[in-house]
């Protein structure tokens, strides 16, 4: 693995790489605290550290408190080479944020098991970070198509609604529902359904631009969230949408399909609540849905009296 040595002294320093090459690492050369400090601040900043004490520009132990005020869930492990071998310097170092410590001149044996302890610490960290993000991946995400799930876009909602009135831009949201998905599932299948809603995913995403978001809000409805700048017409979003549909075959299990989709879509007006607005789209879909379906319908953002949900 990748280590970064921090260290002024020109003999230290080369028998440290030495060393770690014969370990089969790749040392990292830096020969001050302020060089060093500079590398960890990387993106691809070496894991594992060995960081001298007694530096020019900057000594180890500011290296080391700056290191750890940095944000981030994968911080460095780092091992502080000192030749101070007075107690309270050796628990400042620790307490500053150091994993572990090597008294100098070091011995060959003691600093490969040392980096070895590190390296198993790393690798333990990077695996507990990384099943936390599959967790938190399954935990927004609908399993069936890949999607945000209702939670996950009600949260984007809040986070776009907050964003958009600091900056007095525009959101529209509109709630996708498939007409007739009873009927088609009782016909076709429910997985055929199933190749359906995945299909009608990919079909949105494509419609939809990089900004725009889309979740499913459960069953066979979707939230779209799309940023809008003030004046933009919001309709050709969901018109092309509502359009591409209709007119595609989609690929399932039963051969070539199709199926149409309602839109209920609002325009949020400033201090609008995402209950407020869900209401208001939903309750656009539901005239989409009495007007005959396969269609766009826009609220009027009368929140009032809204009807219950269309689905
Ligand atoms: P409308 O045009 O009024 O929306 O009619 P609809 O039949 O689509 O509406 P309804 O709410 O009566 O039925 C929704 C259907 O969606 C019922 C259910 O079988 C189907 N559905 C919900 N979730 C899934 C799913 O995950 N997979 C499949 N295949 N079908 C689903
Ligand atoms: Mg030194
Ligand atoms: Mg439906
Ligand atoms: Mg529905």
């Amino acid at each position: 693995m990748r280590i970064l040595i921090a260290e002024d002294d020109f003999t230290s320093r080369g028998m440290l790489a030495a060393v770690l090459k014969k370990a089969g690492h790749e040392p990292v050369e830096t020969v001050n605290g302020l060089e060093a400090w500079g590398a960890l601040q990387k993106p691809d900043a070496p894991r594992l550290v060995i960081l001298d004490w007694m530096m020019p520009e900057m000594d180890g132990l500011e290296v080391l408190r700056r290191v750890r005020a940095l944000p981030g869930d994968r911080p460095p492990y780092i091992l502080m080479l000192t030749t101070k071998t007075d107690k309270a310097e050796i628990i400042a170092g620790l307490d500053a944020g150091a994993n572990d410590y090597l008294a100098k001149p070091f011995d060959v044996g003691e600093l490969r098991a040392r980096v070895e302890v590190g390296r198993r610490m790393v690798e333990m960290q990077d695996a507990l970070a990384e099943s936390r993000e599959v967790l938190a991946h399954e935990a927004a995400h609908d399993p069936l198509t890949g999607m945000l799930n209702r939670r996950a876009i009600l949260d984007l909602l809040h986070k776009e609604l907050a964003r958009a009135g600091r900056h007095a831009d525009g959101v529209s949201i509109g709630i996708c529902d498939i007409d007739h998905f009873k009927s088609f599932n009782d016909t076709y299948g429910h997985q055929t359904g199933d190749d359906v809603l995945c299909e009608l995913a990919r079909v949105m995403t494509a419609c939809c631009r990089v900004y725009d978001s889309i979740g499913r809000m459960g069953g066979e409805e979707f939230l779209i969230i799309a940023p809008a700048k003030a004046g933009a017409d919001a309709n050709s979003l969901y018109d092309r949408l509502c359009a591409s549909v209709a007119g595609l075959k989609m690929e399932t299990r039963s051969g070539a399909l199709s199926v149409t989709v309602s839109i209920g879509v609002v325009i949020a007006n400033s201090g609008d609540t995402v209950d407020d607005l869900v209401g208001a789209a939903d309750a656009a879909l539901y005239r989409a849905k009495a007007e005959g379906r396969n269609r766009v319908v826009f609220a009027d953002n009368d929140f009032q009296g809204a009807p219950p949900c269309a689905s």
